[in-house]
């Protein structure tokens, strides 16, 4: 007989599991399916954000962070190290076992909340059945009222750029290195590229990024991606704008890279080359011909705002959905969809999701930056502090870069926050709190700041919207 669940989740990274939870708490009867594979070949729930993405990569960059802070800043807090040596295969297993820690919580999230885990390939058939193919090769159909596709996404590959996993690798290669190379090349200077690069460039590797866009970090607040800039140049990065690459060949044991620039064409050559130009949904045998889900040219599920598909009860959430491709965007697509399956209250608040870039200064912003505030035809004010004023960040040896808040010159809401300094995908979430609740940049004036803390520079960018900021000059 075939088993007869509420609702079925297919994916089990952070647009799955969560819904599948929130599901379970609505009082439903859930399985979550998801086929996710290690390179050990085992199963592991999370996706890619814990296996081979946000939690991995996180958990080099801070101990990459420990390792550049140690050799250039403990002498300025008067500590003398000497001999500061990388243990890679330490440091390694430290984000292996991250991963396992993680990814095993969510096999206990599911227990403690009744959600039932089924491993394997989940294909969905029309009349919301789930047809299972486990690793084995075994079949078995389920039947649900609701379900909910969470299949997440892939890297893009570029044409003429073969991937070998060995050479010519994605970002997941790319977290799991056993050495360091000696010359790395990144196709990319996005969010990963920043991120990897920085990695391995704190571990030792000449890093040349190849980026096919004449602007740096284009979706970030101009002012923000200028100052990120000079600071990735001063980490070694070598970044090349205006790059379009023609075709990489492996030969023996380096890469070789063709590209042009405004300069005519060049050869880059590289021991290992990071393609990270993005990412495209997932929907590899997720559909049968007739489940009536429909998909855009891109490849993405179709959804209105509340993540419906073209067919009643059948929705879909995260990656595989137009939107940032981020964690938790897709954490709060899967908990809204639980929670109108249960006919409770469920939104999504499009405008207000933060991005972070989890470098050295970190990055983060939320709402619009200055200038899309500007094209979009509103009169705006702008307050901006440098962490150099701030005391917690001097004490912290962490100086560099600024909060900037962006607010409309009428009525004085926030539209944007924009960080680039010391835990700035901390501070962001006090701006995004307070864009939820419509605020004001007087609102955060009159919000009282912890002192010696990094959010006072929130405080004061807001002050410095309307020119009064104290600890700083206002202009
Ligand atoms: P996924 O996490 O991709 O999960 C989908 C799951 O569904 C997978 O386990 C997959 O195997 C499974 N699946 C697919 N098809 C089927 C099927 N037919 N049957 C069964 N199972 C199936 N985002 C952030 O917000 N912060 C970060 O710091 C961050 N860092 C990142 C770093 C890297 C290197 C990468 C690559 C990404 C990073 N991201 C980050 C993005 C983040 O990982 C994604 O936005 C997030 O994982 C999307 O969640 P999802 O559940 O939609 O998809
Ligand atoms: P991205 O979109 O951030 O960056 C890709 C970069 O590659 C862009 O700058 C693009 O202009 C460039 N590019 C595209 N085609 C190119 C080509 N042919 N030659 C040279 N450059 C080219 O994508 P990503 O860095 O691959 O990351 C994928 C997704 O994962 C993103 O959507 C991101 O949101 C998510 N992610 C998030 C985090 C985080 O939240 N901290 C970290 C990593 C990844």
């Amino acid at each position: 007989m075939n088993e007869q669940y509420d609702v079925i989740v297919i994916g089990g990274g952070p647009g799955g599991y969560p819904a599948a939870i929130r599901a379970a708490q609505n009082g439903l009867k859930v399985a979550c399916v998801d086929e996710w594979r290690n390179r050990d070949g085992g199963h592991a729930f999370g996706g890619t954000c814990l296996n081979a993405g946000c939690i991995p990569s996180k958990a080099l960059l801070e101990s990459t962070e420990l390792l550049h802070r140690a050799r250039h800043e403990f002498a300025a807090h008067g500590i003398g190290v000497s001999g500061v040596a990388v243990d890679l295969a330490a440091m390694q297993k430290r984000r292996a076992t991250i991963v396992k820690t993680m990814t095993g919580g969510i096999l206990a999230l599911f227990k403690a909340s009744g959600v039932v885990p089924v491993e394997g390939h989940g294909r969905l058939l029309a009349g919301n059945q789930v047809e299972v193919t486990g690793f084995d090769g075994s079949k078995r159909t389920l039947l649900a009222k609701d379900v909910i596709l969470a299949s997440g996404s892939t890297p893009l590959r570029l044409p003429n750029v073969p991937h070998d996993g060995r050479r010519i690798v994605d970002s997941w290669d790319a977290l799991e290195f056993d050495s360091v190379p000696k010359r790395l090349g990144i196709i990319g200077a996005g969010v990963i590229g920043l991120e990897l690069g920085s990695v391995w460039r704190r571990l030792g590797s000449e890093v040349t990024m190849l980026e096919a866009l004449d602007r740096f970090l284009p979706m970030a607040d101009g002012a923000v991606s200028k100052e990120a800039q000079r600071h990735f140049k001063k980490l070694g990065l070598d970044i090349q704008l205006g790059a379009k690459v023609a075709r990489a060949t492996v030969a023996g044991d380096r890469v070789e890279v063709v590209y042009t620039t405004a300069a005519g064409e060049r050869t880059l050559e590289v021991d290992v080359l990071v393609v990270a130009v993005g990412r495209r949904p997932f929907t590899e045998g997720l559909l049968a011909p007739d489940a009536g889900v429909t998909q855009d040219e891109r490849g993405f599920i179709r959804v209105d705002e509340h993540c419906r598909t073209a067919v009643p009860r059948v929705w879909a959430v995260g990656d595989v959905v137009r939107g940032p491709m981020l964690a938790h965007k897709g954490k709060e697509e899967g908990i809204m969809v639980a929670d109108l399956i249960a006919g409770r209250y469920g939104e999504v608040n499009y405008r207000v999701i933060p991005s972070v870039i989890y470098t050295a200064p970190e990055i983060a912003w939320v709402g619009q930056t200055e200038e899309q505030a500007k094209a979009g035809g509103r009169s705006i004010k702008v307050g901006q502090f440098p962490f150099a004023a701030s005391g917690r960040a001097r004490a912290m040896e962490s100086p560099a870069g600024f909060a900037k808040i962006v607010a409309a010159a009428d009525d004085d809401e926030i539209l944007g926050v924009h960080i680039i300094g010391p835990m700035a995908g901390e501070l962001i979430a006090e701006a995004v709190l307070a864009m939820e609740y419509s605020a004001s940049a007087e609102d955060l004036q009159r919000t009282i700041h912890a002192h010696p803390t990094l959010s006072e520079a929130l405080h004061e960018a807001a002050l410095a919207v309307d020119k009064r900021a104290i600890d700083s000059i206002n202009r």
